[in-house]
């Protein structure tokens, strides 16, 4: 199936007639292709986001907040579509695309509907000045919205929603890798009445339509969720612009197992947050410490659970882990595997690629626990974004809390334990955006999401995310 860009409400071949092919991860196979955009793709899609700015700003929060809504529910009613294409796209198993990615999507648009309505500005009276001074947050103008592939359109949808809840208009990039769901995404925009040109998505290459978005002069601000180092080539070509950036980047994040913690949930989220989604998730715990007295223990009771996950096709029901998203992915992560076995690295399972009768040339990696004897070892620093984790003991809080912030990165940590005294003094001091004790990935859409260090710049979530799309002025009236 072919795919177009979405411009000014219609779906619009590439103006050079250049195209990619997508491929199927579960198969190996070609299935579509999709736009190969060039710089005059994304310039025409700017073009119809400025026009459609001096409207949309001004549209009623009542009428903004309506639309958004309406794009949920439909997002909702089409659940069972979306979820297979994001399936086939990706290569994540279905039951997942179905119980998380959509209903995500679909949250972010719903939330975002209600949030603008409640965004409100700040006043301040300068007493005994005879002044008042109040604050306006003002849509910024066009701004560019670039997602990866690892959720592709539950963090597409992420950047969008509060963007143009915010007021701006739009020219996004979701991943060349993972097109389909954001090319569905236009039509439900037509259906639930968004006005053409609110929203542009442009199809194509990072380093070709990204890299027009990023450099477009005129595109105020760029929230872009992907790799630290595109990250770090972002903010270089930005920052002579003065444009605003939302970075959120990669992660390696420390997931820290104490003996006094309850044992089978710890147990049971541990292999959901080492392996969700084949392990792409920037979010997963790939670095496991365990407490030295339950070490043992754990090492066998884990490595039991990982080995009885059923890796399969993506539409299999009983499939826990499906496809890996692309070819060139797959190899990475084996590399990494290599590498652990050159690092003094003990594979404790996994390690191999999967066959699956019927998808003999799919993407499928074994899950694979390797356990390390240094924190310092390539495995344990490098992010690898695959379902690959490490293991080691720990014997001190001190200790533990050194080696999980011996990092680059510092998106994400999970803490186990029932010791308050542990839990104030280790999330005070763990170098992440976001700590969670006793759970992992526990959203609500109105907490701050990011990273410090090499995960990121800013902030997205509720709040914050429409006080990144909007410019704040400050008014001040002397009476
Ligand atoms: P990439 O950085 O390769 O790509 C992210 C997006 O940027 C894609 O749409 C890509 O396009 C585009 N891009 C690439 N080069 C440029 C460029 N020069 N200018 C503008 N855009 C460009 O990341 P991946 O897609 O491989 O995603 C995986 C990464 O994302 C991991 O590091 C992961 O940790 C991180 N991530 C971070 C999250 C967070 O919230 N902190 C959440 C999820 C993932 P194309 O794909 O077409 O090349």
């Amino acid at each position: 199936m072919n795919i177009q860009n979405y411009i000014n409400g219609k779906f619009k071949n590439p103006k050079q007639d250049s195209w990619i092919d997508n491929f199927n991860p579960s198969n190996g196979e070609v299935y579509g292709q999709i736009p190969n955009s060039s710089q005059e793709d994304v310039e025409l899609a700017y073009k119809s986001a400025k026009t459609a700015f001096s409207s949309w700003s001004k549209t009623t929060l009542d009428k903004r907040s309506r639309i958004l809504i309406k794009i949920a529910d439909l997002l909702e009613e089409n659940l069972q579509r979306f979820a297979e294409a994001e399936s086939k796209d990706n290569g994540k198993p279905l039951s997942l695309a179905k119980a998380v990615d959509i209903p995500r999507a679909a949250s972010n648009f719903r939330f975002f509907g209600n949030a603008i309505t409640q965004f409100a500005s700040e006043s301040h009276e300068s007493i005994g000045q005879d002044a008042i001074n109040y604050t306006l947050r003002q849509p910024i103008g066009v701004v560019g919205c670039i997602s990866p592939w690892n959720l592709p359109l539950y963090l597409f949808t992420w950047k969008i929603a509060p963007a143009i809840a915010a007021g701006n208009c739009v020219v996004a990039k979701p991943s060349e890798v993972t097109p389909m769901t954001a090319y569905l995404l236009g039509e439900i925009c037509n259906k639930a009445g968004l006005p053409k040109g609110v929203l542009n998505i442009v199809h194509g290459l990072g380093t070709q339509t990204g890299q027009a978005i990023i450099e477009h002069k005129d595109i105020k601000a760029i929230s872009f969720t992907g790799g630290t180092s595109t990250g770090a080539h972002i903010a270089r070509v930005a920052a002579p612009m003065f444009k605003k950036l939302s970075l959120e980047l990669g992660g390696k994040n420390p997931n820290i197992i104490f003996a006094d913690c309850d044992y089978d949930d710890m147990l049971n989220t541990t292999v959901r947050s080492s392996f969700a989604n084949q392990g792409q998730i920037c979010l997963c715990g790939s670095r496991i410490f365990v407490e030295a007295s339950i070490y043992k223990k754990f090492k066998t009771d884990f490595v039991a659970k990982v080995k009885a996950l059923k890796v399969g096709h993506p539409s299999d029901k009983a499939t826990n882990i499906g496809a890996l998203v692309s070819k060139p992915h797959l190899e990475k992560v084996k590399e990494y595997i290599e590498i652990a076995k050159t690092e003094n690295g003990t594979i404790l399972c996994g390690g191999n690629k999967v066959t699956v009768k019927g998808f003999e040339n799919g993407y499928y990696l074994e899950p694979t626990v390797i356990e390390i004897a240094s924190n310092d070892c390539r495995v344990n620093q490098e992010e690898i974004f695959g379902p690959v984790v490490t293991i080691m003991p720990f014997e001190t809080e001190a200790q533990v809390l050194e080696m999980a912030n011996k990092v680059k990165y510092g998106l994400s940590a999970t803490l186990w334990t029932n010791n308050l005294k542990r839990t104030m003094m280790l999330s005070n001091n763990l170098q992440a955006g976001i700590v969670w004790v006793n759970t992992w990935m526990m959203r609500d859409l109105r907490t701050p999401f990011g990273g410090v260090k090499a995960s990121g710049v800013g902030r997205e979530g509720g709040f914050e995310a429409l006080r990144f799309f909007t410019e704040t002025k400050n008014v001040c009236i002397k009476y």
